[in-house]
Formats: structure tokens, C-alpha cells, sequence
């Protein structure tokens, strides 16, 4: 990435992007469009944590057009957990 003929055409860190919220870059690297079975396209989707639980957080996704559940999805974090029970 260091040495990409193109990367001059990026814009330096630092300049101030109030106007749009950084909302174009606040992207989950995870599941970001799933199908809606009431829109019946991909749609992009909103993550809403459901449970804490032991050995994961359970997440629910949601059309952002209309709020139909489109899937669910535990993160494990069983790790983290394990080292702290000892
Ligand atoms: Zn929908």
C-alpha cells in the first residue's frame, strides 16, 4: 500500500469532515447487506445487540428500509471469559 503509484490522489489524515458525520465510513466488516424477504432485495442492514450472554453476544440484523429481521448472530468472545475465570 506504501508505495501505490495512486495513493497521492488520497486526501492527508486530518481534514476535517463535519459536513458528512464519517457516516460513509462507519461500515461493519461483517454481514453489511442481507436479503429482505419483505423488500426482496439485498438491503443493507442494522446490527442491534440482542444478549449478553457468557459465551457470546447475540446480534439480530435489520432492514434499514423497512425493520424485517433478516438473520441473527452470536460473537463469540468465550476467550476473554475463560482467561478472566481462570
Ligand atoms: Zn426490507
Amino acid at each position: 500500500m506504501k508505495n501505490n503509484p495512486f495513493s497521492f490522489a488520497r486526501p492527508p489524515a486530518g481534514i476535517p469532515q463535519d459536513a458528512g458525520q464519517g457516516r460513509e465510513h462507519f461500515r461493519e466488516l461483517d454481514a453489511t447487506e442481507l436479503y429482505c424477504p419483505n423488500c426482496g432485495f439485498a438491503v443493507p442492514v442494522n446490527k442491534f445487540l440482542l444478549l449478553v450472554l457468557p459465551d457470546g453476544d447475540r446480534y439480530e440484523y435489520r432492514c434499514k428500509y423497512c425493520g424485517t429481521k433478516v438473520g441473527d448472530k452470536v460473537d463469540r468472545s468465550g476467550q476473554f471469559y475463560g482467561i478472566l475465570k481462570g
